[in-house]
């Protein structure tokens, strides 16, 4: 299974300057990534965390790696070192135990926080009041800077469920707009994208649609 290059520059000309494109490269191969990072790609969006970790040392040191998986505050250690984004941070738990570990090492960790926006499916995510009690926390965890928010729309052909979904994700996300660092809205994935940047998202997260269907 090879890159689709293709897919890969037409995605880069349709996103142009309104949107981020993270490749989301979980389960691939490092000769995968490499040559998707030929192209010129740069963020790359991992699940796992031993897979992340192991990635990472095998290849080029300014990849942007983020991280896209459900983080367990036990393994936030293994990562924070190098982490150019941590996307889903869905419990004050987990940002607490990054907050830490990014003071240990003397360095702000870049998070999103990810609301739970999937009316029909239980996947993770904040809602809206676990989300204002972390905003109102935020100014005590100077290790963490939140620079925004990110969410995944049920899994549905039913076009307008998921618009509507992101619509919510958009409006929360407004809420939050005199926040300087609060500008990544990340929503958007191989199947749904096109919806995604028309409720504004800023940030897609794409894995099929570049590296063929995961088996
Ligand atoms: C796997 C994954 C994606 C990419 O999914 P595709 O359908 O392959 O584009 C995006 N976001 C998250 C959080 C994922 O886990």
């Amino acid at each position: 299974m090879g890159v689709n290059s293709q897919a890969w520059h037409a995605l880069q000309k349709e996103l142009s300057e309104s949107a981020v494109l993270v490749a989301v490269s979980k389960i691939r191969q490092p000769e995968e990534i490499l040559a998707l990072y030929n192209l010129g790609q740069r963020d790359f969006g991992e699940n796992y965390v031993q897979e992340l970790v192991d990635k990472q040392s095998k290849l080029p040191d300014d990849i942007r790696w983020h991280f896209i998986g459900h983080l367990q505050s036990n393994k936030v250690k293994q990562i924070i070192s190098f982490a150019y984004l941590i996307q889903g941070v869905d419990s004050l738990k987990l940002l607490k135990e990054i907050n830490k570990q990014a003071a240990k090492m003397g360095r702000t960790v870049n998070v999103l926080l990810q609301v739970h926006i999937a009316v029909e499916e239980s996947k993770f995510g904040l809602d809206e009041g676990e989300l204002t009690e972390i905003m109102q926390q935020k100014d005590a965890l100077p290790g963490v800077k939140i620079c925004g928010l990110m969410g995944m729309a049920s899994n549905t052909d039913d076009t307008e469920k998921v618009r509507l979904e992101f619509r919510k994700l958009h409006e929360v996300f407004n809420g939050y707009q005199e926040l300087p660092d609060f500008r990544i809205l990340s929503m958007g994935m191989s199947g749904d994208y096109a919806l995604a940047l028309e409720e504004g998202s800023n940030m897609v997260r794409i894995g099929s649609l570049l590296f063929g269907r995961r088996n």
